[in-house]
C-alpha cells in the first residue's frame, strides 16, 4: 500500500465510510495516518459492580458464575455468563461471537470492559473485552488513541483501519536528513508516525509527537521563506499615487484615529506607495479597530483604479465586513464599489458576483476562501487583505500568499503572540502592531462561576434582554458526544427556551448550512434574535454593539486566547458589558487558568500567563486555542521546538538556498505534498 492511495484500499472502508471519511478531509491513506490522536485514555482501575454507570464504559473485576448460555436473540447469536463480584451482579453479553464460550470457565477471575446497560434483565455488560490480572494491568499502561470523529464513525472501527493501514505501509523513508534528526534529537519517521496511535507509553508517545511538530513547524517556515524569496524578487507594478479618498474616509469617521491607527496607516500608505510591494501583517487585539484601517487600504487601491479582495475566514465576518465597509464609503462619499462573493450565495447572486469582478464594475470583492478558491477572475487585483488570519489555516494562509503573489498583502491578526515567535512564524511579512485599544471602551466586567450559578446568570440575561440588549451564550459541542462531558447547543437551547419562553433564541454552529448562518447572524445583527446560543463560530470578528453579555460553558475545555477573543464580542458599544465564564470542571487549577481573564482584558498579557501555567503535560488537555493551526503543534507550548525547527531551516537554505541538492530534493518534495487547499474546520 502507498501513502497516495485512496483509503478505500482498507480493508473494511467502502463507499459510505469514504465519504464520511472524505468530509474530514480525508481522502489517501496518507491522509489517515496524519489524522492524528486528538488526546490519549488509559483504561481505568476496575469499580465495584454496584458501582458501574449505565451508558457508559466500565471495567468490573468478579467470577463468571453460570455456563455461557448461547441463543438466538433477534435473528443474532448471543452468549450470555452471569458474573459477579462482592458488591452485586452483572450479565456479560456478546453477539455474534458464539466462540468466545469455549473460553468462559465458571469460577474464573476476570476483569471485564465494556458499556453497560440497564434493562429488563438488570445491568449488561455487552461485548466486553476479558483480561486476567497481568493483562488488564499491562492494557492500563497502554495509552489508547482517541480521534476527533463525526458521531458515525466509531473509535474503535478508526483505530482498527489505523492498525490496517501503519501494518501495510513502508514508512521507512525519511524525508527529514539524518544529521537533522540527530542535532535536534529527533526520532524516525516510521517511529513516530506509529507510536503517536499506538504508542507504548507516555515517554514514546512524547518523543514521537516532538518529531511530528518539528516536521509541522519545519515544513511551515521552509515554505513562507521561499514565498518571501519569490516576492523579493519583484518590484512593486502597482502605482499607487493618489491617497485622497483615505483622508476624505478618516475625516468621515464618527471617531479620531488612535495613535497606533495613525501609526500603522501610515506604515501600510508608504508601502502601497512605495517601490516595494506591500506584505504586511497587522497584529492588534480584539476590538483595536483593524477593520478602518482595511477600509483605508481598500479605498486607496480603489482611488487608483485598482481592485481589491478582502478575505475571511467565515460567511458571517464576510457579510458583517461587506455591510461595514459598504456604509463606512457611503458616508465618506467615495465611490468603492463593493460586491459580497461567498459560497453561501445563490447561483445567479454568485454569477453576478463574478461578473463584477470580472468585468471591474467591483473594486472591493469581499468574502471567504471562494475568493480564491473558486475560480474568481478580476481585473487589475492589485492588494489582498486577509481579516482574522489566525482562523486560516497554516495552508489557506499559503494558498493566499500563493494566490496573491505579485499583489500586495495585508494579514491582519488579533492573535497576541510574543514578537520573537511572529517574526518565524509570519516570516514572510513585515510585522506592524496595533497596540492601542479606542479610549471610549467601558471595561468589561468579567466573573468565574460554577454550574450551580447557571440559573441565576440566565436570570440576569434575561434582565439584559428586559432592558433592550442581546447576549451570546457559547457551549463546546453542537449536540452531545459520546464521553464528552461539555454542554451543546441542541440541548442547551432547548432548556433555555424552556426555562424563558418569551425570550428569542437563535441558535449558530457550523454544522449549520451557510445560507442559514447568515440568516442567524442578520437576524441577531437586527435585534430580531435577543439571545444567541452558539459554538465558537462567533469567535472571529463578529460586530453587534447592542450584545453587552457573553456567557461561556465549559469555558475550562477553551484555551485563554480563545475565551479572550470571544469576550471580544461584547464590549463594543456604548453599554456596559458582562462575560460569564462558566467553569464546568470543579478543578482548582483550571479556575485559576480563568481567573487570569477575571483579571486583565490585555491579550498579550492573556496569553503569556497562558503560557506559563501550561506546561508540557498539559498538551492534550486543554482545546488548542486554534491560533496557528498546526494539527499537532502549539506555537506556545512548543516554542522550543518551533526554534529549532526555525534553526535547522536557516542552516539548511543557508547551504541550498532553493533546496535544489539530491539531499534536499526530499525536503522539497515533503513540502509541495501537501500545499492543497483545505477549508478550515469550524
Ligand atoms: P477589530 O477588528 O480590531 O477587533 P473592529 O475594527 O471591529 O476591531 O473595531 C471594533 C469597534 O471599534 C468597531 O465598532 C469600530 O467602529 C470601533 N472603532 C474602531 N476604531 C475606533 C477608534 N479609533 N475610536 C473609537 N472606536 C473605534
Ligand atoms: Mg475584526
Amino acid at each position: 500500500m502507498r501513502e497516495s492511495d485512496p483509503v478505500t484500499k482498507i480493508r473494511g472502508i467502502g463507499e459510505q465510510i469514504r465519504k464520511q471519511l472524505s468530509s474530514m478531509e480525508i481522502e489517501t491513506v496518507g491522509d489517515l495516518i496524519r489524522h492524528y490522536p486528538a488526546r490519549y485514555e488509559t483504561y481505568a482501575s476496575p469499580v465495584p459492580i454496584a458501582e458501574v454507570t449505565p451508558g457508559k464504559i466500565c471495567a468490573v473485576r468478579g467470577e463468571i458464575i453460570s455456563d455461557p448460555v448461547t441463543n438466538r436473540y433477534g435473528g443474532l447469536v448471543r452468549t450470555t455468563v452471569r458474573f459477579r463480584d462482592a458488591s452485586g451482579t452483572i450479565r456479560l453479553t456478546w453477539f455474534r461471537m458464539p466462540y468466545i464460550a469455549g473460553s468462559l470457565k465458571k469460577g474464573n477471575v476476570r476483569i471485564a470492559r465494556g458499556r453497560v446497560t440497564e434493562g429488563r434483565y438488570g445491568l449488561t455488560m455487552d461485548q466486553p473485552a476479558l483480561a486476567d490480572d497481568a493483562g488488564y494491568e499491562a492494557l492500563m499502561e497502554h495509552l489508547q488513541p482517541v480521534y476527533s470523529l463525526p458521531a458515525r464513525i466509531s473509535q474503535r472501527s478508526f483505530s482498527k483501519w489505523m492498525r490496517a493501514a501503519l501494518d501495510a505501509l513502508d514508512l521507512s523513508e525519511d524525508y527529514l536528513p539524518r544529521d537533522i534528526r540527530e542535532r535536534y534529537q529527533l526520532t524516525e519517521q516510521n517511529f513516530s508516525i506509529r507510536n503517536i496511535h499506538f504508542p507504548a507509553d507516555e515517554k514514546e508517545m512524547l518523543s514521537a509527537r516532538r518529531r511530528l511538530v518539528f516536521d509541522e513547524f519545519f515544513q511551515f517556515i521552509l515554505r513562507a521563506r521561499g514565498m518571501r524569496e519569490e516576492r523579493e524578487q519583484q518590484g512593486n507594478p502597482y502605482h499607487f499615487q493618489a491617497d485622497d479618498w483615505a483622508e476624505r474616509l478618516i475625516r468621515s469617521l464618527p471617531y479620531e484615529l488612535t495613535g497606533a491607527q495613525k501609526k500603522v496607516w501610515s506604515e501600510i500608505r508608504t508601502d502601497l506607495l512605495g517601490s516595494r510591494l506591500m506584505n504586511r501583517l497587522i497584529q492588534g487585539d480584539v476590538g483595536s479597530g483593524k477593520t478602518v484601517l482595511a477600509a483605508l487600504a481598500l479605498a486607496t487601491a480603489a482611488e487608483n483604479g485598482w481592485q481589491s479582495a478582502l478575505m475571511v475566514p467565515t460567511e458571517v465576518l464576510a457579510e458583517q465586513h461587506y455591510r461595514t465597509l459598504t456604509r463606512m464609503f457611503e458616508s465618506a462619499g467615495i465611490p468603492v464599489r463593493c460586491v459580497l462573493l461567498t459560497g453561501a450565495l445563490t447561483a445567479a447572486r454568485k454569477r453576478k458576483a463574478q461578473e463584477a469582478a470580472a468585468s471591474h464594475e467591483a473594486d472591493v470583492i469581499i468574502g471567504t476562501q471562494a475568493l480564491i478558491q473558486e475560480k474568481a477572475v478580476y481585473d487589475r487585483l492589485a492588494l489582498v487583505i486577509t481579516d482574522e488570519q489566525h482562523r486560516f489555516g497554516v495552508q489557506q494562509r499559503e494558498a493566499l500568499a500563493g494566490k496573491g503573489s505579485g499583489t500586495h498583502i495585508l494579514v491582519m491578526s488579533a492573535t497576541p503572540i510574543p514578537r520573537t515567535l511572529a517574526i518565524i512564524l509570519y516570516g514572510d511579512l513585515d510585522l506592524s502592531v496595533l497596540d492601542e485599544v479606542p479610549a471610549n471602551r467601558t471595561p468589561i466586567r468579567s466573573c468565574v462561576v460554577g454550574p450551580d450559578k447557571r440559573r441565576t446568570s440566565w436570570n440576569f440575561i434575561r434582565r439584559q434582554v428586559e432592558a433592550g440588549r442581546q447576549a451570546y451564550i457559547v457551549c463546546p459541542l453542537v449536540e452531545e458526544s459520546e464521553g464528552v462531558p461539555a454542554e451543546n447547543v441542541k440541548d442547551y437551547s432547548a432548556a433555555f427556551a424552556r426555562a424563558f419562553p418569551g425570550i428569542r433564541i437563535g441558535v449558530l454552529h457550523g454544522r449549520m448550512k451557510p445560507m442559514e448562518k447568515n440568516q442567524v447572524m442578520e437576524q441577531f445583527a437586527r435585534g430580531e434574535i435577543q439571545v444567541l446560543i452558539a459554538t465558537t463560530v462567533i469567535e472571529v470578528g463578529v460586530d453587534v454593539p447592542n450584545a453587552t453579555v457573553m456567557m461561556i460553558e465549559n469555558a475550562e475545555r477553551f484555551g485563554l486566547a480563545q475565551l479572550h477573543q470571544l469576550r471580544g464580542r461584547v464590549g463594543r458599544g456604548q453599554y456596559e458589558s458582562y462575560c460569564i465564564f462558566l467553569d464546568g470542571s470543579g478543578d482548582p487549577m483550571k479556575n485559576r487558568r480563568l481567573q487570569i481573564l477575571n483579571q486583565t482584558e490585555d491579550g498579550f498579557r492573556i496569553a503569556s500567563e497562558d503560557l506559563k501555567m501550561r506546561g508540557p503535560g498539559d498538551i492534550f488537555g486543554v482545546q488548542q486555542s486554534g491560533e496557528f493551526h498546526f494539527q499537532l503543534g502549539d506555537v506556545y507550548t512548543d516554542a522550543p521546538v518551533l526554534e529549532a525547527a526555525a534553526e535547522a531551516a536557516d542552516r539548511i537554505l543557508a547551504e541550498d538556498p532553493r533546496l535544489e541538492s539530491p539531499a534536499c530534493r526530499k525536503i522539497r518534495e515533503e513540502i509541495h505534498r501537501k500545499a492543497v487547499w483545505k477549508e478550515p474546520a469550524l
